[in-house]
């Protein structure tokens, strides 16, 4: 690991000022379980890290009746877990946070973090000048492909690694952040970007932004959602494909719905085609299993990973009518 300087500001303007405006010397530090790593591989090679960690504002979590649920960006993967409003109400985020990895990282990964960690491409994170790091080969085209990208892919295939982001884009959440001076928020689904809007980012962050909260809508009545994560090992691990499903019914049906992926796209991948065509159905085995079969149409095979386009139609299928029975 490469040297550098270490500060600890306790407000997000100090923070802000000290991240500066360049990407490549000054980086935020929340629980480190992934930057370190990347820090250690000399993938990142900052020469000031700034921990968030003592910006007091940032650790709450608070839920108001008719508001919503407010995470602040600190709130760590095993608080969400075990919150009791979550678990009850927002089950699809409770479900996604619950998943990821071992209680070891539950305490010490944070929500913003989380959302913010950058790709598990084994090319990116190793020694290989790839696209992302600025080098002029996507080695996963011609290589080991399995675990890449089936849509919204090119000219670099990585995957989105975070659960609890394709959770709280079926939740339809906003992101806050904070530029230095001020507030703004984005919706969660335009808070991410593809590779041909960005080679070398995968949000919308400028240097020295910084993500204060997570705003969730209230949960409407007739509303259900759930998260089911595909893994290739029993234990913890990364979404081979994940999907995370938020229904509202009336009656027998459905009004509104918001279906996402996780693990086929360079981002959380909310599927229109579904989404859409699933308001106003009674759904039952038949309608739902057409309707999915006719998604991601637009999905591609780089060699090894093609049999993520049938596992994504039947998650989506099994969450949906899990959910609408
Ligand atoms: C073995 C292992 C298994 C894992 N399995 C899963 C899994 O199954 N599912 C899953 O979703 N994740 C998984 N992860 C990833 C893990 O969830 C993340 O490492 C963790 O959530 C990152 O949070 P952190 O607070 O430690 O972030 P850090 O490592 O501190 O930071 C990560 C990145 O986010 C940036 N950042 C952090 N906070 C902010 C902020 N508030 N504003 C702007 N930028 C910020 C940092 O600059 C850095 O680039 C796994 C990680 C490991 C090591
Ligand atoms: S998929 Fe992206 S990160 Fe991975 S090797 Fe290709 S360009 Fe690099």
């Amino acid at each position: 690991m490469k040297n550098f300087t270490y500060k600890s500001p306790a407000s997000l303007k100090d923070a802000s000022q000290l991240l500066g405006d360049d990407w490549s010397q000054s980086i935020a530090l929340a629980g480190g379980t992934d930057l370190l790593n990347l820090m250690k591989n000399e993938v990142e090679t900052p020469t000031r890290v700034v921990n968030l960690k003592q910006i007091k504002e940032l650790n709450k979590i608070e839920y108001n009746s008719g508001y919503g649920l407010k995470l602040g960006a600190l709130a760590t993967i095993a608080e969400i877990a075990a919150h009791p409003v979550i678990k009850a109400k927002y089950r699809v985020l409770h479900e996604a946070a619950r998943e990821i990895a071992s209680p070891q990282l539950g305490n010490m990964g944070t929500l913003g973090g989380n959302l913010c960690q950058r790709p598990r491409c084994w090319y990116y994170r190793n020694e290989f000048p790839c696209l992302r790091k600025g080098g002029d080969i996507c080695y996963a085209i011609d290589g080991k492909n399995k675990f890449h990208c089936i849509i919204g892919g090119g000219p670099c295939f990585i995957v989105h690694p975070s659960d609890m982001a394709v959770a709280l884009m079926a939740l339809d959440a906003n992101v806050t952040i904070f530029d230095g001076e001020k507030n703004h928020t984005v919706p969660i689904s335009e808070f991410y970007l593809l590779p041909e809007q960005d080679m070398y980012r995968e949000t919308v962050l400028k240097p020295g932004e910084i993500v204060t909260h997570i705003y969730v809508p209230d949960v409407g009545s007739g509303e259900k959602s759930g998260y089911f994560k595909f893994k290739e090992r029993g234990i913890w691990d990364f979404a081979v494909v994940s999907v995370a499903v938020m229904l509202r019914k009336k009656g027998k049906t459905i009004r509104e719905a918001r279906v996402t992926l996780g693990g086929i796209a360079p981002k959380p991948w909310l599927e229109p085609h579904v989404s859409e065509n699933l308001i106003n159905l009674v759904p039952d085995e038949d309608n739902v299993s057409a309707i999915c079969d006719q998604s991601l149409r637009n999905a591609f095979d780089l060699g090894q990973n093609g049999y993520k386009i049938l596992l994504a139609k039947n998650l989506m299928k099994r969450m949906i009518l899990k959910l609408a029975s």
